[in-house]
């Protein structure tokens, strides 16, 4: 099938994986060894990779630690914050429509006694200062507000919000995992404290990602994993060196090509929304302005949800009906849009990437428009 799932995950770039073979091979030593040659060229790729990834997002390399991808920095950050500053208060705010990596990671705070508010989206899925603003308490510690939506691509205002935090001293953390390489992140001017960011999404290796921690001002966190100190003893745990140089040449690519590959892919999208939009009853779910091109996200009324994902088996994408797992619920993103569940689960998440093709769009929306045509027409609802 034609892959138009990006947000899922990428594949990995043919040069990310010639740049990690080294390291599996030859150079297979231990970044923290430091009595001999195999431990320093390990040393010097990680530390090449890391002033990579920080490059990309206008870090300093001392501010990005190393993880194992966005659930576990999702997972160190809010964990991390409020149990080191748990004495200054207990309410954390979080968005409903963050990926459940931060809500379950909020959920679990709630059980060990911290307390939280999950703002609701207005239609377009986008939350506003106001918003913010008026959730805060005199007691809240913490916010964590995504970038990029993974399953509607919208973009939150998070320099206004993490301005608003800087005001009243509360830490603000952003999930980027679905931001780079998209739009642009400059931490240095940004009032973020601390970001997720993970390499599969952006045409790196799986199981890899990072956390920025920011040093000015300092921002504290308790480790959530123990063991040799690594990291600045804010995550042990021996460095997969192969995966760190593949995730930080990912990242140099990305911060290289970014310009040129928004152009094509915006041009791709808008291939692919004018083609689906001639076909009738159909809702783009989530804002179109703030949006990254590389997501269109469509509700198909008058169709099944089931039988539609059956019917497009020839596209590898993203419906928001669950129902490759146990639950058959809709996606709690658009229903937090207001969507009915039937709109939710007739939803298609289109994600286009670095590899796609102009081809690849005029198929897709070939085939969604002569599917959703014989779906309508065996539908006792559908009488146009
Ligand atoms: N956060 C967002 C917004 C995501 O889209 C994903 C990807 O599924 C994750 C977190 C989890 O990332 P990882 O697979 O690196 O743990």
């Amino acid at each position: 099938p034609i892959y138009l799932d990006y947000s899922a995950t990428t594949p990995v770039d043919p040069r990310v994986a010639d740049a990690m073979i080294p390291f599996l091979r030859e150079q297979f030593g231990n970044p923290a060894s430091r009595s001999h040659a195999y431990g320093w060229s390990a040393e010097a790729a990680v530390e090449e990779a890391r002033q990579n990834v920080a490059n990309m997002v206008g870090a300093d390399p001392r501010e990005i630690i190393w993880t194992s991808g966005a659930t576990e920095s999702n997972n160190l950050a809010l964990k991390g914050a409020a149990q080191f500053y748990k004495t200054k208060g207990k309410h954390i705010i979080t968005v409903k429509t963050e990926h459940k990596s931060v809500l379950d990671t909020v959920r679990e705070l709630e059980r060990v006694g911290f307390d939280a508010t999950y703002l609701e989206p207005q239609d377009n899925g986008l939350i506003t200062v106001a918003q913010l603003e008026a959730a805060l308490r005199p007691d809240t510690i913490l916010v964590s507000v995504m970038l990029v939506n993974n399953e509607i691509g919208v973009v939150q205002p998070i320099e206004e919000l993490a301005a608003l935090c800087r005001s009243k001293g509360i830490i603000f953390h952003c999930d980027a995992a679905q931001a780079v390489g998209k739009v642009v992140i400059d931490l240095e001017k940004s009032k973020v404290d601390l970001m997720t960011f993970t390499a599969h999404k952006v045409y790196g290796p799986k199981g890899v990602g990072a956390l920025y921690v920011r040093r000015k001002p300092r921002v504290r966190l308790e480790a959530q994993m123990h063991g040799g100190g690594h990291e600045r003893g804010l995550r042990s745990g021996t460095l997969p060196t192969h995966q760190l140089v593949g995730m930080g040449e990912a990242f140099r690519l990305a911060k290289e090509e970014m310009e040129s590959e928004l152009v094509r892919i915006r041009a791709l999208r808008d291939r692919l929304a004018k083609g689906l939009l001639e076909i009738e009853e159909v809702y783009i779910n989530g804002d179109m302005d703030h949006r990254v091109p590389h997501n269109l996200n469509i509700s198909f009324n008058y169709v099944e949800g089931e039988s539609l994902i059956m019917a497009v088996k020839d596209i590898a994408v993203s419906s928001g009906s669950a129902c490759t797992s146990a639950s058959l619920e809709p996606s709690y993103v658009l229903r937090a849009l207001g969507r009915s569940d039937e709109l939710a689960h007739s939803s298609i998440r289109f994600t286009i990437g670095r590899f796609t093709t102009e081809e690849e769009i005029d198929f897709a929306v070939n085939l969604l428009k002569s599917k959703v045509g014989k779906l309508r027409e065996l539908s006792p609802l559908w009488d146009m």
